[in-house]
């Protein structure tokens, strides 16, 4: 591989009209030519270069400039309509997207790190450590990769996979700017969801962009400093008072609102006075609060709470005006649900599932 060519998975278009202009005198028209076959049709092939005339040269120069390269499927494994792709990327490090069937369409949920060092004690991603950031070419790589894969396209993109997207800031904003672009895969920000554990710094650095239509999701988990600390280390440095400080100003659209994701843990978090207490945290704020059962931790001795407290939890959120809504884990059995991503399973599904 060319080790000067121009990397084009991890580019914005401006960044490849400068490169097209520096190296072959050619604008925005050429451009707009390679930036679409490579992201709508996820191949470069000279011949379908028409922009670039007949004779084809300039379009096997343009093509020997350019570097184009998936992240390489390394397994798959599906369950109730759930498909973890396991990802080999060039230095060997493996990391995993999911795809998720919705009523009309499908969502990818795609990673940002391998690995994670935010330690959140119910996350099997946090308990394997960090390896390294990803690229923004590594990151938008999984989804032209899982569209080859899959043979479809997926609508709506999640980063809620391997890692923290704000710990990674800039390859993640970048690769936002890749995925909404209208030239390429047109994936516009009101179908993207960020996931974060509340690095307060990196919302109002997020909050700055103005990208209200990105939509935001944080992840609790408990109403308070005390439990929270416990369950996710970054409470320490950022505590609840000063997180919902930076949600209360975060700009979202006109009715837009914050996605607020809790994991119940049975005994743990999941008492109605848990519930009655964090509706008076996001008391004045527009949130949606995700419900969702723990998988079982057995090193933590963590378990799902049975149905009827989840009942009770949601009741309580609703008697207090929270809309709430009780998420199911699909996936569980191929370790590809909420907080399982980081060990690839056995080809039949582990027996003991560890988030
Ligand atoms: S829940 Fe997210 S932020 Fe926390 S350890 Fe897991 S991957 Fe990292």
């Amino acid at each position: 591989m060319n080790p000067d060519a121009f990397n084009i998975l991890g580019a914005c278009f401006q960044d490849l009209v400068a490169w097209m202009e520096a190296r072959f005198g050619k604008g925005a028209y050429h451009a707009a030519a390679v930036y679409r076959q490579v992201f709508r049709r996820g191949r470069l092939a000279p011949e379908d270069l028409a922009e670039f005339g007949p004779s084809g040269q300039l379009a096997g120069r343009v093509k020997a400039g350019i570097c184009f390269r998936l992240p390489e499927l390394a397994d798959s494994f599906s369950e109730q309509g759930v498909t973890k792709l396991v990802f080999r990327l060039a230095d060997g490090v493996r990391i995993e997207s999911v795809v998720i069937p919705m009523a009309t369409h499908f969502t990818l949920c795609v990673s940002t790190q391998a690995g994670c060092r935010m330690g959140c004690r119910f996350c099997r991603t946090g308990q394997m450590g960090f390896v390294r950031n990803l690229t923004t070419e590594e990151i938008v790589g999984q989804v032209l990769a899982a569209r080859a894969v899959l043979g479809f396209d997926v609508r709506n993109l999640v980063f809620m996979g391997m890692g923290e997207p704000l710990d990674n800031f800039g390859h993640f904003t970048r690769a936002v700017r890749v995925l909404e672009d209208q030239r390429g895969l047109d994936i516009a920000k009101r179908r993207m969801t960020v996931s974060t554990v509340g690095l307060v710094d990196m919302i109002y650095a997020l909050a700055g962009r103005r990208w209200s239509r990105l939509k935001l999701a944080v992840s609790l988990n408990a109403p308070d400093d005390r439990l929270r600390s416990y369950l996710m280390p970054v409470n320490r440095r950022w505590p609840l008072a000063e997180l919902i400080r930076a949600l209360r100003s975060y700009p979202l659209p006109a009715k837009g609102h914050i996605l607020v994701e809790y994991v119940l843990i049975n005994g743990l978090n999941d008492s109605p006075e848990h519930a009655g207490r964090l509706a008076a945290l996001v008391e004045g704020l527009p949130v949606k609060v995700n419900l969702i059962a723990c998988n079982p931790v057995p090193e933590a001795g963590f378990e799902p709470p049975p149905d009827q407290v989840i009942d009770n939890f949601r009741r309580r959120l609703v008697e207090n005006k929270v809309f709430v809504r009780v998420r199911s884990s699909k996936g569980c059995g191929i370790l590809a649900a909420c907080g399982q991503l980081g060990r690839v399973p056995a080809k039949r599904p582990a027996a003991t599932v560890v988030c």
